[in-house]
């Protein structure tokens, strides 16, 4: 496999020149900043953003850095790992032209993405047991395959994917591959991140969404080689991350224990939940899940979809999704939460 990022990347972009802002241009030490158009006197909020936010966000990049173990010039970050998919269709997938690779049932945004970016899909069913199929996806690729989507451990599914299946692709695929990790932190299998010096052809997503509990600051992270990132920098909306996401997802990555409590308990959370639920009449299988979420196989998804909601209680109806038939997949709540699932559950069989 040969590897050339040159070949890859759409000549447009190659040729683009980034926009320039007023802070790129000054990088020095200053305290008079009139360059960028701002309203000098302050904020009408009792903290100003009067400011732009740094472009380039380096002081929470090197507090990733720090909990990652990844150099700072590998990390974009991004509103929300969705802004990183898009970028990497912007960057690399000619419309009309190229294609990438997805292996359904897995998460809806790699498909919409390419939808808007006008770029082919080509579907790869997971197996029976949600693995990669390696035979079917080396036949789909073609010369303009450019992205392969990995999401490990997977959405709707739960499961992880063979780490070695997923380096069969690395060694193998002269695109990239993009390992969607948004639960990662849930995960008995570990990060890719450890490999990112060993293949330049590799892609890891992680986002503060999950098991950060920030879904609402939308903080997602890509992790890749140099080339890669800069030209993600160089496509993005020069403030992509606000100033004050920045300042509180700084604060939030200082207060990592609470968090490892949070994980640590969600999963404990759903070894009782599934236990519990196969107990049930209703429940004909519970998938196994390195996420914090399961898969659950029902006796009659839908109408138990129903019910549930009719007694505000929302689950994830994945029943007509691909190789989910009759499944929900429910997200492990508080322990008080997932009780009054299972009590509503059990009044749904009196
Ligand atoms: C939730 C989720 C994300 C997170 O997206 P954000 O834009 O960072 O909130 C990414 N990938 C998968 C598979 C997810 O389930």
């Amino acid at each position: 496999m040969e590897f050339n990022l040159d070949t890859l990347v759409r000549e447009n972009i190659k040729k683009m020149t980034p926009y320039s802002s007023a802070r790129h241009e000054f990088s020095g030490a200053a305290t008079v900043f009139l360059d960028a158009n701002e309203n000098a006197f302050g904020s009408p909020l009792p903290v100003n953003y009067n400011r732009y936010p740094d472009p380039l966000q380096w002081p929470l990049k090197e507090k990733i850095s720090q909990i990652k173990g990844v150099p700072p010039s590998n990390i974009f970050l991004g509103n929300g790992s969705d802004e990183a998919i898009d970028l990497l269709f912007r960057i690399f997938c000619e419309p009309g032209q190229d294609n990438v690779i997805i292996f359904p049932p897995t998460y809806g945004m790699y498909e919409v993405c390419a939808e808007i970016n006008n770029v082919a899909v080509k579907k790869v069913p997971l197996t029976r047991d949600y693995q990669l199929d390696l035979e079917a996806t080396e036949a789909a690729v073609d010369a303009n395959t450019k992205l392969i989507f990995v999401c490990s451990p997977n959405n709707p599914t739960g499961n992880s994917i063979e780490r070695g299946a997923i380096e069969v692709l690395l060694n193998n695929f002269a695109g990239l591959v993009v390992i969607d990790e948004a639960y990662i932190n849930y995960a008995r299998q570990k990060t890719f991140i450890t490999e990112l010096t060993e293949y330049p052809n590799l892609v890891i997503l992680q986002t503060l969404s999950k098991a950060w509990g920030l879904a609402g600051l939308r903080l997602g992270m890509a992790f890749a080689g140099q080339p890669v990132i800069d030209y993600m920098n160089q496509v993005k909306y020069p403030y992509n991350i606000n100033t004050a996401t920045q300042q509180l997802a700084l604060e939030a990555l200082s207060n990592i224990s609470s968090v490892n409590n949070w994980t640590k308990t969600t999963v404990v959370q759903k070894d009782n939940l599934s236990e519990a639920l196969l107990a049930l009449p209703v429940t004909e299988k519970v998938y196994p899940s390195d996420a914090n979420f399961i898969l659950v196989k029902m006796t009659d998804a839908r109408r138990i979809y129903e019910y549930l909601a009719g007694r505000g209680i929302i689950v994830r109806d994945r029943s007509k999704v691909m190789l989910c038939d009759d499944c929900l997949r429910i997200t492990i709540g508080t322990p008080e939460e997932n009780n009054q699932l299972l009590e509503a559950l059990k009044k749904y069989m009196a």
